[in-house]
């Protein structure tokens, strides 16, 4: 007999690393900035509240766009704006990946890429990391439905450099290239100067991370706009109002505050770097790393056990059980105090 269980889409979520209530807790588990916003987030807020919320918001999103136009070499119809980055990448999925050829991903990558392509019923193809974790661009030379690659890489936290993805990009025009740009402001070079040269580049970015707005999900997406009108088209077919005047108010006050940015993105490397010296001091090998987390292990630790352990002592990190990175911890660079407790509990733990 059928049932109503038979018409239900049956999907595997993306779990997101946990967001845990507990108070004094060091929480290096989901990359985003131990700094706050900068001051000018709070006051737009305030602002942007006393004004109408009884009216829809924006539908344009005109100062947000001009306040991003000043950063990078894009135009109004360039920019594409969503709810938070996750919400930008599944629309560019739904739009770009409609090939019956596989979509063309690493095999260790953000994991929310093969979550889309299920949902959407789009073929994929893992592409396997060469042995130093690095993308090797000439393994996406052959045919495929298009491409997804995050840059800097995560979990791996490694850059791969333009040259890099300008070869991927002469050898694929055919089809749709993203270059997903989370963790690019921690010291990479962006692929948005490409766009003028490559129709099928889309380069998206976020503001959860380097400008320290998880909380109000915004991201936006950068592309000719051919591209960025499909997506619109899209969108608007699915929800005309994606980010409140709330969130809009707040990211282009944090979008025009480029001092604050930089000077958040500088303290970030510093910390970085001196976290992967004590951590090579205390035997670990950790990647090299371009983004606001590390991607570490040592191999006279069990990389599980080390992560309940630091659970235990109030340090939440994250821990993949999947084959090659079972392991490694990564672990988001926090302040300098946290990076000192970080550190004084590994090793406690190496000294059991
Ligand atoms: N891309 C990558 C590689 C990420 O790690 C994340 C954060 N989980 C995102 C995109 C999405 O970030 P957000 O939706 O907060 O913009």
């Amino acid at each position: 007999m059928s049932s109503w269980k038979d018409n239900i889409r049956k999907v595997v979520p993306y779990v997101p690393g946990e967001q845990p209530k507990i108070k004094n807790i060091v929480k290096l588990n989901t990359n985003e900035c131990p700094y706050p916003p900068s001051p000018a987030v709070e006051k737009a807020i305030a602002e942007q509240s006393k004004n109408d919320l009884r009216k829809y918001p924006s539908i344009t999103c005109g100062e947000l766009k001009t306040a991003l136009e000043k950063i990078y070499p894009v135009t109004d119809d360039m920019l594409f704006l969503g709810n938070g980055s996750d919400e930008v990448l599944a629309l560019c999925f739904m739009t770009y990946f409609n090939s019956s050829k596989p979509v063309l991903f690493p095999d260790i990558t953000y994991s929310f890429y093969d979550v889309w392509c299920d949902l959407y019923n789009i073929r994929y193809t893992r592409v396997p990391l060469d042995e130093g974790f690095k993308i090797r661009p000439e393994d996406y030379y052959g045919e495929n439905g298009g491409i997804i690659i995050a840059n800097p890489n995560a979990p791996t936290s490694i850059y791969m450099p333009l040259e890099s993805i300008t070869d991927i990009l002469d050898h694929n025009r055919d089809v749709i290239v993203i270059i997903d740009e989370a963790y690019i402001d921690f010291g990479g070079i962006s692929a948005v100067s490409l766009l003028e040269k490559y129709d099928n580049l889309v380069v998206v970015q976020t503001f959860s991370k380097s400008r320290a707005l998880a909380g109000i999900r915004v991201g936006y997406a950068m592309a000719n706009k051919e591209l960025i009108a499909a997506l619109e088209a899209v969108k608007n077919s699915f929800n005309s109002y994606t980010i409140n005047s709330l969130s809009l108010a707040a990211a282009t006050a944090a979008a025009n505050d480029t001092v604050y940015w930089q000077d958040c993105c500088s303290k970030i490397k510093v910390t970085r770097e001196r976290l992967i010296q004590q951590l090579d001091a205390l035997g670990f090998d950790t990647l090299p790393s371009s983004a606001n987390f590390i991607f570490t292990s040592n191999k006279n630790i069990n990389a599980k056990e080390l992560f309940e352990y630091l659970r235990k002592s109030g340090i939440i990190v994250r821990y993949f059980d999947k084959p090659r990175i079972n392991d490694r911890l990564r672990i988001t660079v926090g302040t300098d105090e946290e990076t000192d407790k970080l550190i004084a509990c590994i090793k406690s733990y190496l000294s059991k």
